[in-house]
């Protein structure tokens, strides 16, 4: 097992260090962060929100949302070949 420290957290989408000044948003999945800005498409406002936790919300980083999308694309996949 890894040894976590939760003070180099990088960012999934461009591999850089999440600052404690930079707005970033950790993955529902695995854990990871993502900043705000780099794929998230999580406005200023919905982000000041979450930190107050006046919203639920979940995020989901891009390296886990592909996964869901190739888990889909299976099954639609199946479902093709299950008509001939
Ligand atoms: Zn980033
Ligand atoms: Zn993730």
């Amino acid at each position: 097992m890894a040894t976590s420290n939760p003070t180099s957290n990088k960012c999934v989408t461009c591999k850089k260090t999440v600052r404690k000044n930079q707005q970033a948003i950790d993955c529902d999945v695995c854990k990871n962060w993502t900043h705000r800005s780099c794929d998230t498409d999580i406005s200023k406002e919905d982000y000041m929100k979450i930190l107050k936790s006046e919203t639920e919300f979940s995020f989901t980083c891009s390296i886990c949302r592909v996964s869901v999308g190739n888990f889909s694309l299976n099954a639609s996949l199946d479902t093709i070949s299950s008509e001939t």
